[in-house]
């Protein structure tokens, strides 16, 4: 594992558990929105995976699960391993990811080594644009959004709301692949810290604002689907 970052402790970031963040470095994405940039920069890793092992070791009484986050937590290779070595310390744990590795995904959830996964769903899955992914994945997005519509673990959803990414037309997309029990988070931009600020501020990209975001988060209720926004 190639870890970026380690948050001690989270309230927010796992429902119902308190938990550490681990941060791994590396994506496939270049989001132009992404409020992490330092961690998209593969190779290396600023933390060893052993000290923070210990470090869950020591708040095992104290912490109830661990969010893998990053980047993009499926590229690390020894993922599975790191997954079953938190389980096997009790930890529930809980995966980030962009969709863009379904079949890591479905290898996670087939070794029952997630308690939750929060997918991002950044535009209409059958366009996915090219400013995000650099490359066509549509298939892929499209794939781990039925993996997870169809399993048993606790998942979300979750859509970073940009222009012009997220719209009416594209949002209702991303309705209707949703299965009815996932919870949608429509999710503001936090436009102080972006991987590609001049994307803003050319204005060919911009965050929607709360009465865009209110408007999409009615549309969801109005298809009978749980939507907040964060
Ligand atoms: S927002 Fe997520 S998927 Fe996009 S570049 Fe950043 S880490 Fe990668």
């Amino acid at each position: 594992m190639r870890i970026g970052a380690l948050q001690q402790t989270t309230m927010l970031d796992f429902p119902g558990r308190l938990s550490a963040i681990v941060f791994v470095r590396g994506c496939n994405f270049a989001c132009p929105y992404c409020h992490n940039p330092d961690l998209l920069k593969h190779g290396g890793s600023p933390l060893a995976p052993d000290e923070v092992l210990k470090f869950l070791t020591r708040r095992k009484r104290v912490l109830e699960g661990v969010v893998i986050t990053g980047g993009e937590p499926t590229l690390q290779e020894d993922l599975a391993e790191f997954c079953r070595m938190l389980k096997d310390m009790g930890y529930a744990v809980k995966l980030d990811t962009n969709g863009g590795r379904p079949d890591i995904l479905e290898h996670l959830l087939r070794k029952d080594l997630l308690d939750y996964v929060a997918l991002d769903v950044k535009a209409d899955p059958r366009r996915y644009p090219r400013e995000i992914s650099g490359a066509d994945v549509g298939d892929a997005i499209s794939a781990s959004i039925d993996i997870l519509n169809g399993s048993p673990v606790r998942r979300e959803f979750r859509v970073p709301c940009a222009h012009p990414f997220i719209n009416g037309e594209s949002f209702q997309a991303i309705l209707e692949t949703a299965s009815g029990d996932i919870p949608v988070f429509l999710q503001k931009i936090r436009l102080e810290r972006v991987l590609d600020p001049d994307f803003f501020a050319d204005n060919k990209g911009r965050a929607l604002n709360p009465v865009e975001m209110e408007h999409l988060r009615s549309r969801a209720e109005a298809c009978g689907k749980m939507c907040l926004i964060r």
